[in-house]
C-alpha cells in the first residue's frame, strides 16, 4: 500500500491527500491520456533534502505532455518549485514525487481537446522499489514474451500512462514466474528495457546501453550512470544489442528513479558473468555518493527543497 503524506498538490492549490480524486468519466482513465514522472527527493548530507534532476524530469514532464496535447498550465520553474514545495510541506526527509497530468472531466472521445487538463503532485515514502537485497545482490530477471511497442506506433520516449500497460504486462509475467523483474524485447528482437528501468551490460570493462530507437524511455537515472561513468573514466556506449549479449556481459544492472540502480544477479537463470560486479559496484558508490556528500555533485543534480 502507498504511505500516505498529508497534502498533495493539485491545479494550484495544496489539498488534503484524501480530496485529491477525480470523476469516473475522467477522460485519462478511458482514453490513457495522462502523463507523469517519477522523481526522488534524498535526505543529502550537504544541501538537506533535496530534489534529484528536477529540472530534467519537469521538462520531460512537459515533453510528454506536448506529445498529446494534454495542456500544461504551469511552466517548468513553477513545477520545479512545486515538487520542493510539495516534499518539504509534508515533512519529509525521502520521498518519492509523482507529478501527474492528465485530461479530465468534461468532453468523451480520444481526440478531444475540450478536455480539461488536471495538473498534480504528490510525494510519499518509498523505499527501495526492486528491494533492498536486490540493491545488494543482484536480481534474477527473464526476457518476456511480451515485446515493447515498436517505432512508430505508441512513442516509448514519452512517460505516458498507457505506456505502463506495457510494463504491466512484462513485470506481471516476470513476477508470476518467479523472477524479480522481466526485460522487454524491442519489435525486431534486441534488448530495450525492464518494465521500469533502463538496461547496461559491462563487457569487457566497456559500458553499452540499448540506443533511444530501441523503444527505451530515456531514463534520467540512464543519463546520470552514463555522465557518471565516463567521469570514472569508462567507455559508455549506446548501441543495438542482440538478446545472446546478456549472456556473454560480465555485468549487468538496471537503473531507473526507483530502481535506482539494482544489479542484475541472473537472467533467464543463467548467472550474469563470474558473479562479481566491480563496475556496477563502483557506479552505485558514485551514485549513492552524490547523497552522502562523497560523490561532488558538479552537475547541479542535487535541487535543495528550502
Ligand atoms: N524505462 C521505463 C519504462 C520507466 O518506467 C522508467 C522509470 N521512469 C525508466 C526506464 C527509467 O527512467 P528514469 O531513470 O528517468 O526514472
Amino acid at each position: 500500500p502507498i504511505q500516505e503524506a498529508k497534502l498533495i498538490w493539485r491545479n494550484g492549490k495544496m489539498i488534503p491527500w484524501a480530496e485529491a480524486t477525480t470523476h469516473v468519466l475522467t477522460h485519462g482513465l478511458h482514453y490513457g491520456t495522462s502523463v507523469f514522472e517519477g522523481m526522488r527527493a534524498y535526505n543529502t548530507k550537504d544541501k538537506g533534502v533535496c530534489v534529484f534532476r528536477n529540472r530534467e524530469h519537469i521538462e520531460r514532464f512537459h515533453f510528454s505532455a506536448r506529445v498529446y496535447q494534454i495542456g500544461m498550465k504551469y511552466s517548468v520553474e513553477e513545477l520545479m518549485q512545486v515538487c520542493r514545495d510539495v516534499v518539504r510541506e509534508n515533512g519529509l526527509d525521502s520521498a518519492y514525487i509523482r507529478p501527474v497530468a492528465y485530461l479530465g472531466y468534461g468532453e468523451m472521445g480520444p481526440a478531444s481537446k475540450a478536455a480539461p487538463s488536471d495538473i498534480a503532485v504528490a510525494a510519499f515514502p518509498w523505499g527501495a522499489y526492486l528491494g533492498e537485497e536486490g540493491l545488494k545482490e543482484g536480481i534474477d530477471v527473464a526476457v518476456s514474451s511480451w515485446r515493447r511497442f515498436a517505432p512508430g506506433t505508441v512513442p516509448a520516449g514519452v512517460k505516458a500512462g498507457g505506456n505502463y500497460l506495457s510494463s504491466r504486462l512484462v513485470s506481471m509475467e516476470a513476477k508470476d514466474r518467479g523472477f524479480a523483474e522481466g526485460i522487454g524485447l524491442a519489435h525486431d528482437g534486441t534488448v530495450s528495457e525492464g518494465a521500469g528501468e533502463n538496461l547496461f551490460l559491462v563487457m569487457k570493462n566497456k559500458i553499452i546501453t540499448p540506443p533511444a530507437s530501441a523503444s527505451i524511455l530515456s531514463g534520467i537515472t540512464r543519463e546520470t550512470v552514463m555522465t557518471l561513468a565516463k567521469k570514472a573514466g569508462y567507455e559508455v556506449i549506446e548501441q543495438t544489442i542482440a538478446r545472446e549479449s546478456m549472456y556473454a556481459a560480465d555485468e549487468m544492472f538496471l537503473t531507473g528513479t526507483a530502481a535506482e540502480i539494482t544489479p542484475v544477479r541472473s537472467v533467464d537463470k543463467l548467472t550474469v558473468g563470474s558473479g562479481d560486479r566491480p563496475v556496477t559496484s563502483k557506479l552505485q558508490e558514485m551514485f549513492f555518493g552524490l547523497f552522502t556528500g562523497e560523490t561532488k555533485d558538479e552537475w547541479g543534480w542535487l535541487d535543495p527543497v528550502a
